[in-house]
């Protein structure tokens, strides 16, 4: 038979052989992980095979194992990894190991230089970019690649590198169905051609790897391929649980926790769920989206299944397995389908569950949980139509307060120990810890020794809008106009009585004249105790975290004016109405007394614009004192 023999001289795109360059001379450490990469290859072609089997009838070799087979050859140094999924046909061996720019391969180069990863890393990290295959040549002088595809009329071909500028492609013989890997080693890597080394590096990387990964004549696969998931909790080891967890997503930081779960009512499942330690993805991690692994009756449907949680618990990892998902289930049913309802239903329960678990049991560990993942819990709050759903969150949330500004509070802990007729959970939005500390709205608060909960994330204004009530006790804002403390009055009253305010009016109207259109009024306020002033909101005003809201939502949208209340009792002020009508620092100190208010609210443009006049009231106070002395 005459074969048409298609021999073809290819030049590997620049990115790859600036790739290939680093591969072979720069990285040595970690060279076992080309192994991991080429099995994952062999594992990706085995999944992709049967979910073909599903749906074509005409297929290569329909009764053949799927499984991937390695031997080794020391003499010859040569390693053999041979897989029976999908293949390649001659067009695309040359489009996936060759011609085809790889972005991956541009972005892992720049990754090398600028040094973002560890030389020794970068090795861990390669399969990330879509360029996993190229690693053979840390450990290779020669590969050669001869696949046939799945498809009955396909011919069989080869691709042949060096790992240099060029590589070759030609026709070639294979009878059976998928891929064989020939790697011929380099004279320093020939312990990959040792069984005994094979067998440590398989069980190290590739242990959850789906499919059977035969050893040389060996009948027993090496790998356990235990779908941990359908294994019963209490034959699983903490340590296998580690395993599974780093082999999924290459995070080398233990997680949090992890959720092992069985459920057959009202839908059948397994599910085994992590709670990662830190909220942002390596750059090194294998899970490159959020979203869940969603097996149906062990079969791989969807990598990345975003609708198997509520979104606000997006950061959660893991597998979920049914059957009571039909195997060929798409893209679009996932998402409609009501098996993937109850399974959200039942996971969130669970996930929520676990937390109040150990919020309980262990604080410390929850307040890392909380550092790390509380503004998605906080989103969860602020994002929920139903009130239901949302004051399941409550009990898991943890707040800064006045009594407690470096410390997590609950909303449990804040109702135990609250006053004696306190009548609502008092809570303060600001810009940051340090200022929202300091608010003149804090005053008769302090003063009564009422503790208030202290809200400083961008995601705070939002929850606060929708917190309503907890424990039968309403939420209220600090600075909102209509709080009252219970008692207020009376003990405002055994204060020193402040000045006869008709003494102070003209101040008022001092303030009034040269503060003009930038507050909307200026009035003597007696909750003040140790401010000077604060900016309150005018009766009838949007409420304060609204106004935070549309700040957050629209940079252009300008805050109303504020009612610029000041303390009658304060000295500052005392002195200041006492100051003649044409002292020039009277004029200063007012602006600072407004300034300052904007400051301690978030809503000084620029505070540096202060300086110059902070500098002349010192000056002023300087030059009193040698006056004095
Ligand atoms: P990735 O696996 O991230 O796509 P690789 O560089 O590891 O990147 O592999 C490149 C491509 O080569 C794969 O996407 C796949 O199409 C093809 N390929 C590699 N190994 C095999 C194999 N054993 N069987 C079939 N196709 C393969
Ligand atoms: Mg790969």
């Amino acid at each position: 038979m005459s074969e048409p023999t298609v021999k073809q001289a290819h030049t590997f795109k620049a990115e790859i052989k600036q790739l290939l360059d680093i591969l072979v001379h720069s990285l040595y450490t970690e060279r076992e992980i080309f192994l991991r990469e080429l099995i994952s290859n062999a594992s990706d072609a085995l999944s992709r095979m049967r979910l073909v089997m599903l749906t074509e009838q005409d297929v290569l070799d329909p009764e053949a194992e799927l499984a991937i087979r390695i031997s080794a050859d020391p003499e010859k140094r040569l390693l053999t990894i041979e897989d029976t999924g999908v293949g390649m046909t001659l067009e695309e061996l040359d489009e996936n190991l060759g011609t085809i720019a790889h972005s991956g391969a541009r972005a892992f180069l720049e990754a090398t230089q600028k040094g973002t990863a560890e030389p020794q890393n970068l090795a861990e990290i390669i399969g990330q970019f879509g360029v996993g295959f190229y690693s053979v040549f840390m450990v290779a002088e020669k590969v050669v690649v001869t696949s046939r595809s799945w498809r009955s009329e396909a011919q069989a071909a080869r691709w042949i590198s060096e790992g240099g500028e060029t590589y070759l492609i030609e026709a070639a013989e294979k009878e059976d169905r998928g891929t064989r890997l020939e790697i011929h080693l380099k004279e320093d890597a020939a312990e990959f051609a040792e069984e005994t080394r094979l067998r440590e590096i398989i069980r190290r990387h590739s242990d959850f790897v789906a499919y059977p990964i035969y050893l040389g004549e060996g009948e027993e696969a090496v790998n356990t391929r235990k779908a941990l998931w359908r294994e019963s909790p209490s034959a699983v080891s903490e340590e296998q649980y580690a395993d599974f967890y780093k082999q999924f997503t290459l995070d080398f930081e233990p997680p949090l926790l992890h959720l092992h779960l069985r459920a057959d009512a009202p839908v059948q499942m397994y599910a085994l769920l992590y709670i990662p330690a830190k909220a942002e993805r390596g750059m090194f991690s294998l899970r490159k989206e959020d979203g869940l692994k969603l097996y149906a009756r062990k079969v791989l449907i969807r990598e990345y299944t975003k609708d198997l949680l509520p979104e606000y618990l997006r950061f959660v990892q893991g597998v979920v397995d049914s059957e009571d998902l039909p195997l060929n289930v798409s893209r679009e049913m996932v998402q409609s389908s009501r098996v993937v309802e109850r399974i959200r239903k039942v996971l969130e329960g669970k996930v929520l569950g676990a937390l109040k678990e150990m919020a309980l049991k262990d604080g410390e560990k929850y307040a890392r949980f909380w550092d790390e993942f509380g503004h998605f819990l906080k989103e969860g709050v602020a994002t929920q139509q139903d009130e239901a759903a949302r004051k399941k969150l409550y009990p898991l949330l943890r707040f800064h307060s006045t009594r407690f500004p470096d410390q997590w509070v609950s909303l449990d802990e804040y109702v135990g120990r609250m006053k004696g007729g306190q009548k609502a959970i008092y809570y303060l939005l600001g810009e940051d810890a340090a200022s929202v500390q300091h608010s003149p709205h804090l005053d008769p608060f302090r003063a009564q020794g009422y503790e208030v909960l202290t809200l400083t994330d961008a995601i705070d204004s939002f929850l606060a809008v929708t917190l309503k009530e907890y424990e039968g006790f309403p939420f209220q804002n600090a600075a909102s106009a209509d709080v009252s403390l219970p008692k207020e009055e009376a003990e405002a009253e055994e204060e020193t009585p402040a000045p006869e305010e008709q003494e102070l009016t003209p101040l008022l109207e001092r303030f009034r004249a040269v503060l003009g259109e930038r507050v909307a009024e200026v009035r003597f306020s007696r909750r003040l105790r140790a401010s000077v002033a604060r900016l309150a909101d005018p009766e009838g005003a949007l409420g304060s975290e609204m106004q935070r809201v549309y700040r957050y939502l629209d940079k252009e949208y300008e805050v109303p004016k504020k009612v610029l209340e000041l303390n009658p009792r304060h000295d500052v002020v005392r002195r200041l109405a006492s100051l003649p009508e044409d002292e020039p620092l009277a004029k200063a100190a007012i602006e600072q007394i407004y300034e300052n208010a904007l400051l301690l609210e978030g809503l000084h443009p620029n505070p540096a614009s202060m300086t110059e006049r902070i500098q002349q009231l010192m000056e002023a106070a300087l030059e009193g004192r040698e006056k004095e002395g």
